[in-house]
């Protein structure tokens, strides 16, 4: 038990010794003073539980000390016990209790009452005491209370901010100062595949694309709100592919702005958006490139150099020439070094137009080929000899995507895409932009063979003009000269003397010159016709025997004068449902020419074979070159080299149209050298649709060929 502090304020020892004597305990301690200012002074350090003050004092007398005892807060409530004289007046006793007196004791005091109102303050002293005592315990609980309260709140908020950061798509992260590990949130853990020791101190910085690195430190050491606070940077995935990501950080400071104690931040995922922003970049790129020339050799030049390297380390273009073979019109390399086994890569695997893989199989298909990954060993499986084997080796791992170059679901060839130094993985997204490339370039192919289609057809235009208004003006010129003549013979013949015969000569010579120019007139007004779809038949019973006999019997002058020597062989009389002035217009046709261009033995025949009837003209004339058996159909064609042969280049066209609108087919048969033969097939009725036999395939027909070497003469 601690000792109860009493102090004993009394000018006389004796009366200081008489009090302790009596108020000796061990549960007491007795302080002593003989002043009031030494009194003063102890109540300054210590508590007491009661004073007892001597009212007689020199200097400071009991009440003057007491009531500066009163006027202290530390010592305003304790009691004072006046001790006084016995002989004192009662109004000493009046004005002790004025000063703030418990009691007043009366001196010689009877040591049993000292005592006992001693006992009695000391008592509510300690009660006094254990009060506080419980007081404050009870402060102290509820301020532990309270401080448990507010650690259960922040750890609740603590919580809740945690469940938030993870329930949001972005990675969360919180950096100390120095821009070591405090928190990441479950997305950082779930993208990156890295435990907490993984992420601890600054091992995050492992896996941040080390050109972007250095970019991310310096944010973390120099941003303020005044100098950005967000930079784009490369993020290792946990399937080891670098995505791009937008990081915002925010300082959390201690008080002065630059006193920074941490860095929160987010890192939001935007590859989807960088690479539709740089493919949106490069296509508009690819399509400004496109359009800039018509020379597409030169266009797949550039095109190349663009997706080098954005989109490969090597990219080739194959393209399909007339006759059907893959011709390599570009190879660009990003090395030039390895221009060369790429152009072998290529030759021995991509771009083998036999192989069942690569650019040959695409073309063949229309469909683009993916090979995630060519390595060696395939390639070396693949490989014929021991140089092909080498290749491989040197050629390593590398990926590829070939696709076509289709324009209107036509293949004009295929682009091939390589990536191998640059380790590029080639996904549905680089597959969906080299199509996308594939599309523009083939329409620019496209585009550029039409320009030069009619560039040709221009060029065919203006020597049809020429050769059109020559034409023209032949028949015209001498047309007017036989005019000129008749005028000059009426003029001179005013006095009668010219019989009229001595003119029919010049008007039948007119005559033909003016049915010549209706013929040239009258092709015209057919191709006019074809080209505007106004080209009609009107289908009647026709003899076709008689039809032939009739062409032939026009023909007998000009076959006379032309030394030509024409053999028939026409079928028994046949019946068929034709437009007969536009087959005789066929004939006609076949016939001049074969009298123009092959001037000599003809030979005419008409046969039926099954439904259909068989017309072949042959003649034994120069023949037509193989590669122009075709043109000749097509409009303003003419292979003649011998200028002094006329004619406009559409006779052959309209032939066409009309074996067309027959339902019917002409082929054309030539030697050089050997003469030319024209084989019409016409059906008898154009009008019934062909019997299919069992198998729902047309009746076997004789070709053409077998046509021609039956021929009868
Ligand atoms: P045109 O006779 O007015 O030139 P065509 O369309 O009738 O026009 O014939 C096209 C071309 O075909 C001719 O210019 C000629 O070169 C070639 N041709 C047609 N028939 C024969 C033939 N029997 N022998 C050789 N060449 C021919």
């Amino acid at each position: 038990m601690e000792k109860v502090n009493i102090l004993v304020v009394d000018d006389r020892p004796e009366g200081i010794l008489a009090v302790q004597a009596v108020l000796s305990s061990p549960s007491y301690n007795i302080v002593t003073a003989s002043s009031g200012n030494e009194a003063l002074r102890h109540l300054l350090h210590d508590d007491f539980a009661v004073i007892l003050l001597d009212v007689q004092m020199p200097i400071m007398n009991g009440f003057e000390t007491a009531s500066v005892i009163k006027t202290r807060e530390k010592s305003k409530d304790i009691p004072i016990i006046f001790m006084s004289a016995i002989n004192q007046d009662e109004q000493y006793v009046y004005q002790g209790y004025g000063v703030g007196a418990i009691d007043y004791l009366l001196k010689p005091f009877d040591p049993y009452i000292l005592r006992s109102k001693v006992a009695i303050f000391v008592d509510i002293f300690k009660k006094k005491q254990l009060i506080k005592e419980q007081a404050l315990k009870l402060y102290e609980n509820e301020v532990k209370a309270h401080a448990l309260a507010l650690d259960r709140l922040e750890l609740e908020n603590l919580r809740r901010y945690q469940y938030l950061a993870d329930s949001i798509p972005q990675i969360v992260f919180r950096l100390l100062s120095d821009g070591s590990y405090d928190y990441f949130n479950k997305v950082w853990f779930e993208y990156t595949g890295l435990s907490v020791q993984n992420s601890n101190g600054m091992k995050w910085k492992d896996i941040i694309h080390p050109q972007d690195l250095p970019k991310l430190l310096e944010l973390l050491e120099h941003a303020s709100n005044e100098h950005g606070l967000e930079c784009e940077c490369r993020i290792l995935n946990k399937h080891g592919a670098f995505r791009w990501h937008l990081i915002r950080v925010q300082p959390e400071r201690y008080g002065s702005p630059k006193d920074i104690k941490s860095w929160l931040g987010t890192a939001t995922d935007i590859e989807d958006r960088k690479k539709m922003e740089d493919t949106q970049r490069f296509l508009a790129e690819a399509g400004e490139l496109l359009v800039s020339s018509l020379d597409y050799r030169r266009t797949l030049q550039s095109i190349s150099r663009l997706a080098v390297p954005y989109l490969a380390d090597w990219c080739s273009f194959d393209i399909l020439s007339d006759d059907g073979k893959l011709e390599n019109l570009v190879i660009h390399h990003n090395d030039p070094a390895k221009l060369d086994s790429a152009k072998k890569l290529h030759d021995v695997y991509l771009c083998s137009s036999n192989s069942k893989v690569g650019a040959g199989h695409v073309i063949k298909t229309g469909k683009t080929q993916v090979y995630q990954r060519i390595d060696s060993q395939i390639l070396h499986q693949l490989a014929q000899d021991s140089s092909q084997i080498n290749l491989a080796r040197e050629l390593g791992d590398s990926s590829a995507m070939i696709v076509p170059l289709t324009v209107h679901g036509k293949i004009l060839g295929a682009v091939t895409f390589v990536s191998a130094e640059s380790g590029r993985k080639y996904d549905q997204h680089w597959v969906e932009v080299a199509e996308e490339l594939g599309r523009r370039t083939a329409l620019a192919l496209e585009n550029s063979k039409l320009y030069k289609l009619s560039q040709k057809a221009i060029e065919v235009r203006n020597d049809f003009l020429s050769i059109a208004s020559h034409e023209l003006n032949t028949p015209i010129t001498s047309l007017k000269l036989q005019l000129q003549m008749v005028k000059k013979t009426l003029t001179m013949n005013k006095g009668g003397e010219f019989p009229l015969d001595r003119f029919s000569k010049s008007v039948e010579a007119s005559v033909k010159q003016v049915d010549r120019l209706i013929a040239l007139i009258q092709v015209l007004l057919d191709v006019s016709r074809i080209q505007s779809g106004k080209f009609t038949f009107s289908f009647g019973q026709v003899n076709a025997a008689e039809l032939l006999s009739e062409v032939v019997d026009r023909h007998q002058e000009i076959l006379v004068n032309s030394d030509c020597e024409l053999k028939v062989k026409v079928d028994e009389e046949l019946t068929v449902n034709w437009d007969k002035t536009r087959i005789e217009q066929v004939i006609t046709n076949l016939l001049t020419n074969a009298i123009k261009y092959a001037p000599g033995k003809i030979e005419l025949c008409l046969k039926q074979e099954q439904e259909n009837i068989r017309i072949l003209v042959k003649d034994h004339g120069q023949g037509i070159p193989k590669d122009k058996l075709q043109v000749i159909f097509d409009r303003f064609e003419r292979v003649t080299s011998n200028e002094s042969v006329s004619g406009l280049g559409l006779g052959l066209f309209i032939v066409k149209q009309i074996v067309d609108g027959h339902h019917g087919m002409i082929e054309v048969v030539s030697e050089p050298g050997d003469g030319t033969c024209f084989i019409l097939t016409l059906p008898m009725d154009p009008s019934v649709k062909p019997e299919l036999n069992q198998s729902g395939e047309l009746p076997a027909q004789q070709n053409a060929e077998e046509s021609y070497n039956s021929l009868p003469l």
